[in-house]
């Protein structure tokens, strides 16, 4: 008999989330499984830098409530989402104009909320609200400390009119019903050439679904598929947009740690692959009854040349230490205008507290597409015209850069990629699905189901249709 520690049922490489749900489907089946990850922690990309107390995200983690397999992967019942509210802000010709209440249930009572949406939209923009209602902010800010919001920038000018309003909200609840796979049927077009097509005023496209799907996607062109643009404004609709508490590593954290003991091997790298073993640089040989390759797409195809490399939208993560509040709420704040680099940021500690030591404020800021040479000093330029306050006592604490980060899913983009390669050999990850912490899960028990088949086990669950949020 094999030893233990060099042969399981099913090897997976790689610990990120597509990888560590795989192993929850599969042990659950009764199936011996062991992953091997090369870094020292779980994860992959969803990882968190820790600085002086603050826990700063290498990704600009925007997950939504509605992503089904938040709800449906083992090990994810401890995981604590804590919403942007009242939800968006967008920032527009210098002001800016509440876009939350857009999010609600589907059904008559989404539509109904969408029209009360609208009006409230209509009316006056947003200004930051008066110190007086500090209290009820999450508790980031010193006790007893009255927050300080900046002044709203000077000019203001409306985002649009309150039947503009009116029809987007609309057009969310209706979006909101819509089954996916009636969304999944639309034609495809990049995303941009979509959305004009929708008969919705330019200032309304402009004015905040460019901006809202440039953050859902990544994508500051709006390349993408508009399948998956659709999928993220149904999950937008459909949820709320939340951040983990404590960090985006306590998603993959939690899902390890519900694994049995011994299950994940890090600081193991895989140099080969074939369908009964594997190869590693540190410990030798395992031995096994399948391989599935939970990489990332371009390590996949180092280890399987053959598989598809996508190109990939690059994202940087900006974090300061702020020595006051710019906005009293727990809000996400879009970049309409484009006058520079930052898409979109927010007060992460007003949104999730335990992501700066108590008395501190930390403000994350996402750069899509290729950063520019004086990251910092232009992102805070930026900053202090989005946030309408001075930023020069803003210190940087980290700035994340990755390249590589999302894949791009332009039309045709199958949402479904296949998982399984040949008999003993699969592949999952966000790349074989949507480029999102919900395709990535949902990759991963598309990929185990496949194993489990070639073994001839049921699995233990009953495999739904799984809507996809995005
Ligand atoms: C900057 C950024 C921003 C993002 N923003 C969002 C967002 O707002 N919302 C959202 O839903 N998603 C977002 N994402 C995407 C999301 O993080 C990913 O889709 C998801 O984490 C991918 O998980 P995965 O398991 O497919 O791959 P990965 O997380 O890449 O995991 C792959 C693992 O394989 C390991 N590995 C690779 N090669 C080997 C080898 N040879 N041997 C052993 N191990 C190996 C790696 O170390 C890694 O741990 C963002 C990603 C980034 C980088």
């Amino acid at each position: 008999m094999p030893e233990p520690a060099h042969h399981a049922d099913v090897v997976i490489v790689g610990a990120g989330v597509s990888g560590l749900s795989a192993a929850h489907q599969l042990i659950r089946a009764g199936v011996t499984t062991v992953i091997l990850e090369a870094a020292p922690y779980v994860g992959g990309r969803m990882s968190t830098e820790k600085v002086d107390g603050f826990r700063l995200d290498r990704i600009g983690q925007l997950l939504s409530t509605s992503y089904p397999e938040l709800r449906h992967t083992p090990g994810l019942d401890a995981l604590a989402l804590r919403p942007f509210a009242p939800g968006l802000l967008v920032h527009s010709e210098g002001q800016h104009h509440r876009a939350a209440e857009f999010i609600g249930a589907p059904g008559p009572r989404r539509a109904r909320g969408a029209l009360h949406a609208a009006r409230a939209l209509a009316s006056a923009p947003l200004v930051p609200r008066p110190a007086r209602t500090a209290a009820r902010t999450p508790s980031g800010t010193a006790p007893g400390r009255a927050l300080r919001t900046s002044r709203p920038p000077a000019r203001s000018t409306p985002l649009g009119s309150a039947l503009d309003q009116a029809r987007l909200g609309a057009a969310l609840a209706r979006l909101a019903a819509t089954p996916v796979r009636r969304l999944l049927a639309r034609p495809e077009l990049p995303a941009a050439r979509a959305l004009s097509a929708r008969g919705l005023p330019t200032r309304t496209i402009e004015g905040f679904l460019r901006p809202l799907l440039s953050a859902l996607l990544c994508d500051p062109d709006l390349t993408t598929s508009s399948r998956c643009a659709d999928l993220a404004l149904h999950a937008f609709a459909r949820g709320r947009l939340c951040l983990p508490e404590g960090g985006a590593d306590v998603l993959p954290e939690l899902l390890a740690a519900a694994l049995p003991p011994g299950t994940v091997r890090t600081g193991v790298r895989v140099t080969a692959v074939a369908a009964n073993r594997v190869m590693t640089a540190e410990h030798g040989e395992l031995t096994c009854r399948g391989v599935l390759l939970a990489t990332d797409a371009r390590a996949a195809a180092e280890l399987l040349p053959g598989l598809r490399v996508p190109s990939f939208h690059p994202v940087t993560v900006v974090h300061h230490a702020v020595p006051e509040p710019p906005l009293a709420e727990p809000a996400l704040l879009l970049d309409a205008d484009r006058r520079g680099p930052v898409a979109h940021t927010a007060v992460v500690s007003h949104v999730d507290p335990t992501r700066a030591p108590a008395g501190r404020f930390l403000v994350s800021s996402t750069v899509l597409g290729p950063p520019p040479d004086d990251l910092d000093r232009t992102v805070l330029a930026h900053l202090a015209a989005l946030y309408g306050t001075p930023t020069d006592r803003w210190e940087l604490l980290a700035a994340h850069h990755t390249r590589e980060a999302v894949p791009a899913m332009p039309p045709p983009h199958d949402l479904r990629r296949p998982v399984r390669l040949l008999s003993g050999l699969y592949v999952c990850g966000d790349h074989r699905d949507t480029s999102t912490v919900q395709g990535a899960l949902h990759s991963g028990r598309r990929a185990a189901r496949a194993v489990l088949a070639d073994l001839g086990i049921e699995p233990t669950h009953t495999e739904d249709q799984l809507p996809t949020a995005a």
